[in-house]
């Protein structure tokens, strides 16, 4: 019988620096992967400076860095009207990187093997191994391995959250539906862009645009998700019509090569999953994943695996794992509500666009503000700190004027405006209401913390 102390299914952004940390910490890991590496996965691939000085903290930033990734020294940001480009000194800013999965996941991969851990690529697990309510391994092709701590970082498909029944709350669906290329022969001097620019049908569409390792560059653009299967019709010349909506971006691809098919994401949506239950724990994407546009997930799932690792040591050397594993689930909730809240705002196409106007507007007159906007980014700044309360009263002023004014005018635009202010509300009281982190959720954590579910599946079908 093959015995761990843990084991991490699932080794990208969340599972290899996590086997990293734990072997530095002397635990016995194998860290298990369906994909082989170097492999590609979803992701318009810009890394956040707070999860670089992770890979940094671990010992794993030297084996990224030598793949030559551009860092980032302008940021352009763009909302319906209004557009300013900012100076990140990554003396001062931090490091933000542009990088290919293919490269960064491999590299993750090397570090934490380098130091011992275990590291099984082209091997899927099939589901947990319960025993007496508990999870203690995993069952994979090639036989069952057993550990004190089974860990799912195996993203949003996650086999793990699956097994153990591990159920969702404060969901929303998709807003809007993402596409990208990669470019060889780009401009990649053009820097780092995202923003949003209005479409002649309503709604707008969400951009992104940033340089990556191997003189490549990334191009997305994402229309809102109820025009996303006429978009897919003719999704290669749709894409480049979007473009030139953003003639920045248009610009730096205008004569470059395409490499690889256009990528597209049909199916997602966010969610908070349970992520803590006897013998396992989800990180990174398996227990929250959050719409792209802010390009967080990378960074997140690197400094909950950071945290994390302390955690599981704690758990191991106090002999009460499930408690710091399911104290652990507590922050990581309270560290991600705003920035998911926020991801879910940019993300929603239909919002008036008198509301991105009002916040990003004032970044646009006033190099502070837009320094505060960009802290946002790499976590420098809580979302609600950063937008000042002025700013969203005016916000909601302006908001409404513009659709009293806009419903005489364009009565169908007003109209879907008025349902996606209304659907975010929504949106925005359940999660304060039902969050662990919102005033009310808080209170129900405290005092009767969200039960696990019951384990009973003990294999997937
Ligand atoms: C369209 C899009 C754009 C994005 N853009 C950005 C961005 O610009 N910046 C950013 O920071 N983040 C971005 N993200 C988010 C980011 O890609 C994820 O948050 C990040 O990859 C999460 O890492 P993870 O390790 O948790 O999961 P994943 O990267 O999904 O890795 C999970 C691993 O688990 C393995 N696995 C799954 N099931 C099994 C099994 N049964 N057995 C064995 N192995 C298994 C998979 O093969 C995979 O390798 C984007 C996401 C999307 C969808």
């Amino acid at each position: 019988m093959e015995t761990f102390d843990v084991i991490i299914v699932g080794a990208r952004c969340a599972g290899a620096p996590l086997a990293k940390a734990l072997t530095d910490r002397g635990l016995r890991v194998c860290v298990l992967d369906k994909a082989t590496f170097p492999s590609d996965t979803p992701s318009t691939s810009a890394l956040q400076s707070n999860g670089v000085d992770v890979l940094r903290r671990l010992g794993m930033l030297d084996r990224v860095l030598a793949a030559g990734p551009p860092v980032m020294r302008s940021v352009t940001t763009v909302s319906p009207h209004s557009t300013f480009t900012l100076d990140v000194d990554p003396q001062t800013y931090g490091m933000t990187l542009g990088v290919t999965r293919t490269m960064l996941d491999a590299a993750l991969v090397e570090s934490a093997a380098h130091v011992g851990a275990d590291v099984r690529v082209g091997s899927a697990v099939k589901g947990v191994i319960v025993e007496a309510g508990r999870v203690v391994g995993v069952r994979t092709a090639s036989g069952d391995l057993y550990a004190g701590l089974v860990v799912g970082a195996d993203g949003r498909n996650s086999t793990v959250a699956a097994s153990v029944g591990a159920s969702e709350y404060c969901s929303r669906a998709a807003g809007r539906l993402p596409t990208w290329s990669i470019y060889e022969g780009a401009d990649i001097e053009a820097g780092f862009f995202f923003g949003a620019r209005s479409r002649p049908g309503g709604g707008t569409t969400g951009f992104l645009g940033t340089p990556l390792d191997g003189g490549r560059f990334l191009a997305a653009a994402a229309v809102p998700i109820d025009v996303g299967q006429s978009f897919l019709k003719d999704r290669y010349r749709n894409f480049d019509i979007e473009l030139e909506l953003f003639p920045e971006l248009a610009e730096a691809t205008r004569d470059a090569t395409r490499v690889g098919p256009l990528r597209v994401l049909q199916r997602w949506h966010s969610y908070f999953r349970t992520s803590a239950g006897p013998g396992w724990v989800l990180v990174g994407d398996a227990g929250n994943f959050k719409d792209y546009s802010l390009g967080q997930g990378m960074s997140d799932a690197m400094r909950q695996a950071e945290t994390l690792a302390a955690a599981v040591e704690l758990g191991f050397e106090t002999n009460r794992i499930d408690a710091h594993t399911r104290r652990w689930w507590r922050w990581r909730d309270q560290d991600a509500w705003q920035m998911y809240w926020t991801n879910c705002l940019i993300g929603e196409p239909y919002l008036p666009e008198a509301l991105a106007d009002a916040i990003f507007e004032p970044g646009a007159r006033d190099p502070e503000v837009a320094l505060r906007l960009a802290g946002i980014l790499n976590k420098t700044i809580p979302p609600l700190r950063a937008v000042p309360t002025g700013a969203f009263l005016t916000a909601t002023a302006r908001t409404t004027g513009a659709l009293i004014a806009g419903s005489a005018q364009h009565p169908r635009h007003a109209l879907r405006q008025a349902r996606a202010l209304a659907s975010m509300a929504r949106f925005t009281a359940g999660l304060v209401v039902n969050h662990p982190s919102g005033p009310v959720g808080a209170t129900r954590y405290g005092r009767s913390p969200r039960s696990a579910p019951s384990v009973t599946a003990t294999t997937l079908p």
